[in-house]
């Protein structure tokens, strides 16, 4: 029996793991995707968000204020990419500039440091060149951007390190509680049993709790749409450019220009509400509204500079039409005792992640004692770039190792051994996908058309894999039925 079971593997329920593995604690977390970085926390924006936008006296500021410290420290612990650079809200209009000064005052409640009001386009332009005819910006020191996926992949990669079980594939359908312990069922029929429960689930939190017996809870998805720019305009763009927040969707930060720690550029989100919480589809309207809105904002980029689009999907606890504040809901259910529900994780979840684990680990310690592990690791060995490499050190490694002096990724030039270190990752995640986030390869200008064929090769002739077994993305998205030709 564990005593922690974390049904979720995204940021929240990774980070949840990573805290909980300091303590002398059976954890498992349950993970429906072939990996832990498929859900919203693997597309969104990768901003760590100072705090400015949420209501004084919310979780959502207090969380966001401490998770922007918090994060930066965990970044630097786990070896994840990450880039201090500040951030600017602009205002093109006098009633914009109303509205920075609002959101200043919140700010400053919040205890956000550093906010400063910057007036006239002239000076505008001095903290963030290119900004497009803004009269006046709110400058963020706090704001950085960072890799949420390879975040989340250290997190969950540690929390194993230390004695976290990682149960990928595997969706929970039921769920009873007997005699203090819940029983677990997974979707093939594996069972499963914890004494505290954690619903880390995402969009899929109020199903969740329903499925535990708390059917008061409703999620409506809303999809976020991107742009993602090649990355030979990175160096033009200093940090992100965010709009006055937009009132049409409740709590929508608007369309935002957003450098990546990789060098791309992502246009948006749009906000949509949509039916199914794993519509992932980009469109074609939106990405035209992505492309003017960017456009306002940035004007440097042309539409041959898009390589592709994603899209993430919020779990917003609010309808369409709902523009109130309605804040995360953290909490140990009373009907139910040591279930902890996670419900309306929205933006800034990602942010917030090392504060809710917190949150969370001193729900469980009001009420048992939690003793340290005599030996916690703090971070999983990072994959090395090569590319990153002093030159002598790069020729000592092909001497060693050919692997190493083999170009897999020409786009992003990943050599062989990156890849084949991506395929060995200790949580066993094998598909197409889990490599890309990695080892970066199939996301450089070309999108996988040099490198995927010989991926694929190094899995088929290394890994055995047959052609029926490779995946793309999530369970189902099979790319073969099988071979036209035998290999020379
Ligand atoms: C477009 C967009 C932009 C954003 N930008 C930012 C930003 O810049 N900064 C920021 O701080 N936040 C941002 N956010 C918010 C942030 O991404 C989320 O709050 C955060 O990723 C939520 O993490 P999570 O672990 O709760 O959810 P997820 O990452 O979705 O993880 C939930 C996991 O639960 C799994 N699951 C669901 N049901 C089951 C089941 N029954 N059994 C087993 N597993 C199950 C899912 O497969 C999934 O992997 C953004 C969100 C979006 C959508």
């Amino acid at each position: 029996m564990f005593d922690v079971g974390i049904v979720g593997g995204g940021a929240v329920g990774s980070s949840i793991a990573y805290e909980l593995s300091r303590f002398d604690l059976k954890i498992a977390v349950f993970e429906k995707e072939p990996d832990v970085c498929f859900g919203a926390s693997g597309r969104n924006s990768g901003v760590v968000h100072a705090g400015f936008y949420y209501r004084p006296g919310s979780l959502k500021a207090k969380l966001c204020v401490e998770g922007n410290k918090k994060i930066k420290e965990w970044i630097k612990i786990l070896k994840v990419p990450f880039k201090p650079t500040g951030k600017v809200l602009v205002a093109f209009e006098e009633d914009e500039v109303k509205e920075l000064y609002k959101l200043k005052e919140t700010g400053d409640t919040n205890g956000v440091e550093g906010l400063e009001i910057i007036r006239g386009s002239d000076n505008v332009e001095k903290i963030c060149p290119g900004v497009g005819g803004a009269i006046a910006c709110m400058y963020s020191p706090a704001t950085a951007i960072f890799s949420p996926y390879l975040l989340t992949i250290a997190l969950a990669e540690t929390a194993l390190l230390n004695g976290v079980k990682y149960f990928l594939n595997c969706k929970i359908v039921e769920v009873r509680k007997e005699n203090g312990v819940f029983k677990l069922k997974s979707q093939k029929g594996d069972k499963y049993e914890c004494r505290w429960l954690i619903n880390a689930t995402g969009v899929f939190s109020a199903e969740f709790s329903k499925l535990v017996g708390i059917d008061s809870y409703r999620i409506y998805p809303c999809r976020g749409e991107y742009l993602l720019l090649d990355k030979t305009l990175g160096p033009l763009l200093k940090m992100p450019i965010y709009p006055v927040p937009s009132k049409e969707v409740g709590g929508h930060l608007g369309v935002h220009i957003t450098p990546t720690v990789e060098g791309p550029i992502t246009v948006g989100p749009s906000a949509e509400y949509i039916e199914d919480p794993e519509d992932y589809e980009s469109t074609p309207e939106v990405m035209e509204k992505l492309f003017e809105g960017g456009h306002k904002l940035w004007p440097y980029f042309k539409r041959s500079d898009v390589i592709r689009t994603f899209s993430g999907i919020r779990a917003k606890p609010v309808p369409p039409g709902d523009k109130t504040f309605h804040d995360f809901v953290i909490k140990e259910e009373e009907s139910i005792p040591n279930f902890i529900n996670l419900i309306g994780i929205e933006s800034p979840g990602l942010t917030s992640a090392p504060a809710i684990a917190r949150v969370v680990k001193e729900m469980i310690e009001k009420k048992e004692t939690l003793l340290p592990k005599e030996k916690f690791i703090p971070s999983a060995p990072r994959l090395e770039k090569f590319e990153e490499l002093r030159e002598e050190e790069k020729q000592r490694k092909v001497k060693e190792d050919p692997a190493y002096g083999e170009i897999i990724c020409r786009c992003e030039k990943i050599t062989k051994r990156e890849i084949i270190e991506a395929i060995e990752n200790p949580l066993g995640a094998k598909t197409l996908a889990s490599i890309k986030y990695r080892a970066r390869s199939m996301m450089g200008r070309c999108q996988g058309g040099y490198c995927m064929p010989k991926i694929i090769e190094i899995l088929e002739r290394e890994f055995g894999y047959k052609p029926e077994d490779f995946q793309l993305h999530k369970e189902g998205s099979w790319l073969f039925s099988g071979r036209m030709r035998k290999y020379d």
